[in-house]
């Protein structure tokens, strides 16, 4: 069981800024996030897009935004349950809430921030039937760990950024046999990265079957082989341990919907005295959250945030005084 003052559930840019403000009351954070890295969209969709709306930043790459978010945080040593979807919430008899993951993590604390953006990003998953069956069983549609892969044959599939990067990660020492296989002849990804692929294809160290898409898996109990429709060569099976189909995500409100919470739209009604929800004690910032006048953009939940915590310590620590203090005045000490 992790304990934590405030469990934030989202890893983006604002949950991410919620454990600075939250350290500076000496209130201890605690992440959750359905992705395997911290940083949200900006991580996920755009890490090598400018943004030029952060004050103080004429411009900065969304993944440098992220990085220099997660240094801020350090000194406040937050807590990371990654790749890893907050699913349900009860309150138990202590006035705590009780939030456990879809892979069983379970987490306590007096206080929750919702930072959840979009949703859940969801993996596109390919019409293959019975694929459900071999889902952690040999078919994993994020890479977690690539040290998970060690010695392992391995199949991906897709014709973007994710797939030949771990391609050509994977081809480099770490799996014993890759191949790729993607439907199309030409890749949607850098490249450079193109370049890598179809290099590591003509020095045969990985499998390349483009113009081939994955049709049937089988297997005993886990994986063990699968079927590609190939345009040419007809359908092949390919023995293997793992298949990563890397078909993108797509962000889904997911069982946040279902914790009795008010929603609009697909998003979280506050009130913007302090982004508090319906439910007492939680609270929603961020992307995720709707009122009047609301605007979807990173400075707005950095606001958002710095609000929400402290109305969160008043709850936590109703008797004790609150007096504002400038980090000019007393600098950043951590815990
Ligand atoms: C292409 C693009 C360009 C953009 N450009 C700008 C810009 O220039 N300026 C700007 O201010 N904004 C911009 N935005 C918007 C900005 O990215 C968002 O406002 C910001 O990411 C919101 O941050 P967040 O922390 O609220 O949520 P997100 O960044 O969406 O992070 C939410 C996180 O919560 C996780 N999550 C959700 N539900 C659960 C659950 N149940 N369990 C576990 N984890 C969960 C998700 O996996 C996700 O990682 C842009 C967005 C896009 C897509």
């Amino acid at each position: 069981m992790i304990q934590t003052d405030i469990l934030i559930i989202g890893a983006g840019p604002c949950g991410l800024f919620t454990v600075f403000e939250a350290g500076l009351l000496k209130l201890k954070c605690h992440l959750i996030d359905a992705l395997p890295q911290a940083g949200g969209q900006c991580a996920e969709i755009y890490p090598k897009k400018p943004i030029y709306d952060i004050p103080a930043y004429p411009d900065i790459l969304a993944g440098d935004l992220v990085d220099r978010l997660m240094e801020q945080a350090a000194p406040f040593k937050p807590g990371f349950t990654l790749g890893e979807r907050a699913e349900t919430i009860v309150k138990d008899d202590e006035d705590q809430f009780i939030v456990t993951t879809n892979r069983g993590t379970v987490h306590r604390a007096p206080i929750i921030a919702i930072a959840g953006g979009l949703g859940c990003f969801e993996p596109r998953k390919p019409p293959v039937e019975r694929l459900a069956e071999y889902e952690d069983r040999g078919v994993e549609y994020i890479i977690k760990d690539p040290e998970f892969y060690r010695g392992k044959k391995v199949v991906i599939s897709g014709g973007g950024d994710s797939a030949l990067d771990w391609t050509n990660f994977l081809a480099d020492g770490v799996a014993s046999e890759v191949t790729l296989v993607h439907r199309r002849d030409g890749f949607r990804g850098h490249p450079d990265s193109v370049q890598k692929v179809l290099d590591l294809a003509a020095e045969g160290r990985i499998r390349l079957l483009t113009n081939g898409e994955v049709m049937g898996v089988e297997g005993d109990e886990c994986l063990e082989a699968l079927t590609v429709k190939h345009k040419t060569e007809g359908n092949l099976r390919l023995e293997t341990d793992h298949w990563v189909p890397l078909f993108g995500l797509s962000p889904k409100l997911g069982p946040i919907a279902d914790w009795n919470l008010n929603i609009s739209k697909n998003a979280i009604e506050v009130d913007t005295f302090d982004y508090s929800t319906n439910v007492d004690g939680i609270y929603a910032i961020g992307d995720i959250n709707t009122y009047p006048g609301k605007l979807k953009l990173i400075l707005c939940g950095f606001h958002e945030a710095t609000l929400m915590v402290q109305s969160a310590f008043k709850r936590i620590y109703p008797d004790k005084n609150l007096v504002l203090k400038y980090t000019t005045v007393n600098g950043v000490n951590g815990f």
